[in-house]
C-alpha cells in the first residue's frame, strides 16, 4: 500500500485503510479478525451527533504560525474555531509566546450559493485573506455544502497561484464522506506533503516530531539533545519555512500513531526520511519501544539504552508506591484508537484493571500496510479485555458505564468526560497529549488518577442533583442494541 502523491485529495481512512467505527467483542477477536481478514464495518441504525474530518483538518491546520485557512463552507462548518482558538493560547502560553487569534476565515456559502455556485466568493476571500494576513501559505479546506455541489477549488486555487506568490493548498476534508475525523488529518498532511514540503538539499540532526500543543516540548529537546538530535514540533506552533524541511530530518516520530500515520509514512514514502513506528511514548513500554525505535532509525541504540537504564531506575520506588495505591481499581477507557490502546497498557502498567476500552475508530492497518503495533501489543497479552468501536457515541458509552460501574473512566474528549462524572463516576480527560508521557510522567499521571479515584465527591453530589437525558429503559437496554449486524 502508498500514498499516491499524483493526487489532490487523500482517500479516506475507511476506503484507504479498512478502517471501522462499529465492533464488539475482545481486543484478541477483533485482532483475530483482521488477520483472518474477515473484519467488516457494523453500522448504528440510531446515531447521536459525532465530531467531523473537516473541523479536525481546521483545528490542526489553523495553528500554523504563518498560514492562514479559508473554509469553503456555511459559516456554521467554522464554528469549531472557537475550540481551536482556545487550544491556540495553551500551546502559546506553554511557549510563553504573546496571544494571537488563529487566521480563519469563511466563505459564509448561503442558500442560494447551493444553486449558482460560489467559486466567485472563495476567489475573493483568498484574495482577501492574503491581502490582511500576508500568510506565507492558504490552506482551502472544504465541507458537505462544497463537496455536495461540485464547487471546481482546484480549478480556482491553479488560476490563483499564479497571482499569489505563495502555497495555495486544497484540503478535501468533506465531513459526509468518512464517519472517522482523523480522516481529516490526513486530509490535512496530504496537503502539507503535496504543497508545503520541498525536496531535501542537505540531511540535517532534526526530528520531525508529530503532535498536537507540545507541552513537553523542554522535556523533548532535553532527552533529544542527548542523542545530538533536535526537535520540530509539527504541524500546530510550526511556521511554512519549518513544515517545508520536513524532508531533511532524520526521522519523524508522533506522539500518536493515528495522527502521526499518514505524514510518518508518507515522508518515509516520497523522502527516504524513516518513520518511527512502534508504541506510543506513554508509560514505561511505550517509551522504552518509542526510544529505542528513534534509536535504531538514527543509529544511537546504545545511548538510548543508557538513558532508559538511568530514567527507569529514577522512578523505580515511587512507581512501587503508586501501584501499590492504585491496584484493584477497575476503569473503561474511552479514546481514539492510538491513544485507547496505549492508555490500557499504560494503566494497566500503574495496577488498574481495565475492564473495557472504548475507541472512536480502529483502523487495521497503517499506510505502510502494517498493522498499529499498540493494538498487536494488547493482542499479545496474557489478558483479552472486552472492547467496542464507535464514533464516540455517548448514549453506548452512558450505558455501557451504568451496567459496569468503574471506579474510573479515563477519556481524550470532554464531550464523554462530562456525562460519566455526571453519571456519578470519576473521570480524567487527557487533554494534553504528554499526560503519561514517559517514565516521570507515568508516575505524574499516577498520582492524578489517585486524585481522582479518591475525592469523589464531585461526581456524587453531581449525580443527586442531575437527570440524564436517558431514560431507565434505555439503561436497562443491551448497550449495541442499535449496532445492526454486519455490512460491506
Ligand atoms: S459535517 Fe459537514 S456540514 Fe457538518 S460541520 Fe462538518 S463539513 Fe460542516
Amino acid at each position: 500500500m502508498s500514498i499516491n502523491f499524483n493526487h489532490s485529495e487523500a482517500a479516506i481512512r475507511e476506503n484507504r485503510l479498512g478502517s471501522v467505527t462499529g465492533y464488539q467483542g475482545t481486543i484478541k477477536g477483533l485482532v483475530a479478525q483482521v488477520s483472518a481478514c474477515t473484519l467488516k464495518n457494523k453500522e448504528r441504525c440510531f446515531s447521536q451527533a459525532s465530531a467531523c474530518s473537516s473541523g479536525c483538518a481546521q483545528s490542526y491546520l489553523s495553528r500554523i504560525v504563518d498560514a492562514v485557512m479559508v473554509v469553503h463552507a456555511p459559516v456554521g462548518c467554522a464554528a469549531d474555531s472557537v475550540y481551536s482558538n482556545t487550544q491556540n493560547k495553551w500551546g502559546e502560553k506553554v511557549r510563553s509566546w504573546k496571544h494571537r487569534n488563529i487566521s480563519v476565515v469563511n466563505t459564509n456559502m448561503v442558500e442560494e450559493d447551493t444553486v449558482f455556485g460560489a467559486v466567485n466568493k472563495l476567489r475573493e476571500t483568498i484574495r482577501e485573506a492574503y491581502r490582511r494576513f500576508h500568510p506565507n501559505a492558504i490552506f482551502v479546506t472544504t465541507s458537505c455544502v462544497s463537496g455536495i455541489i461540485g464547487e471546481d477549488i482546484q480549478s480556482v486555487l491553479d488560476e490563483l497561484q499564479e497571482e499569489l506568490p505563495i502555497p495555495l493548498a486544497p484540503v478535501f476534508c468533506e465531513g459526509f464522506k468518512s464517519k472517522i475525523w482523523a480522516s481529516g488529518f490526513d486530509a490535512a498532511f496530504h496537503a502539507i506533503l503535496t504543497k508545503i514540503v520541498k525536496p531535501p538539499e542537505q540531511k540535517t540532526n532534526k526530528i520531525n516530531m508529530i503532535n498536537f500543543s507540545g507541552s513537553a516540548r523542554n522535556q523533548i529537546v532535553e532527552t533529544l539533545a542527548r542523542f545530538d538530535l533536535e526537535p520540530v514540533f509539527v504541524a500546530p506552533y510550526s511556521t511554512i519555512d519549518q513544515l517545508s524541511r520536513m524532508s531533511e530530518a532524520a526521522a519523524t516520530i508522533s506522539i500518536c500513531g493515528t495522527l502521526g500515520s499518514y505524514i510518518g509514512n508518507g515522508l518515509e514514502q516520497k523522502f527516504g526520511v524513516p518513520y518511527v513506528k512502534t508504541l506510543q511514548p506513554h508509560g514505561i513500554a511505550g517509551m522504552d519501544s518509542w526510544l529505542r525505535g528513534l534509536g535504531a532509525a538514527v543509529g544511537k541504540e546504545r545511548a538510548v539504552e543508557e538513558y532508559i537504564t538511568e530514567q527507569k531506575a529514577l522512578i523505580a520506588d515511587e512507581l512501587a508506591e503508586i501501584k501499590a495505591k492504585l491496584t484493584g481499581y477497575r476503569a473503561v477507557v474511552g479514546m481514539g484508537p492510538s491513544f485507547g490502546h496505549n492508555y490500557i497498557r499504560t494503566l494497566q502498567e500503574l495496577g488498574i484493571e481495565v475492564v473495557w476500552g472504548a475507541t472512536w475508530h480502529f483502523d487495521p492497518q497503517y499506510d505502510n500496510g502494517e498493522a498499529p503495533a499498540s493494538i498487536e501489543n494488547l493482542a499479545q497479552a496474557e489478558r483479552d479485555i472486552p472492547m467496542s468501536v464507535g464514533d464516540q457515541q455517548n448514549y453506548e458509552l452512558l450505558n455501557l458505564l451504568n451496567r459496569l460501574k468503574p471506579d474510573l473512566y479515563v477519556a481524550r474528549h470532554g464531550g464523554s468526560t462530562v456525562w460519566a462524572t455526571k453519571l456519578g463516576i470519576p473521570s480524567v480527560m487527557v487533554v494534553d497529549e504528554y499526560s503519561a508521557f514517559g517514565y516521570q510522567g507515568l508516575i505524574d499521571f499516577g498520582h492524578r488518577l489517585n486524585d481522582a479515584v479518591t475525592n469523589r465527591s464531585l461526581a456524587r453530589n453531581l449525580a443527586k442533583r442531575i437527570k440524564l437525558p436517558y431514560t431507565d429503559w434505555w439503561m436497562q437496554q443491551n448497550t449495541f442494541a442499535f449496532l445492526a449486524e454486519e455490512v460491506v
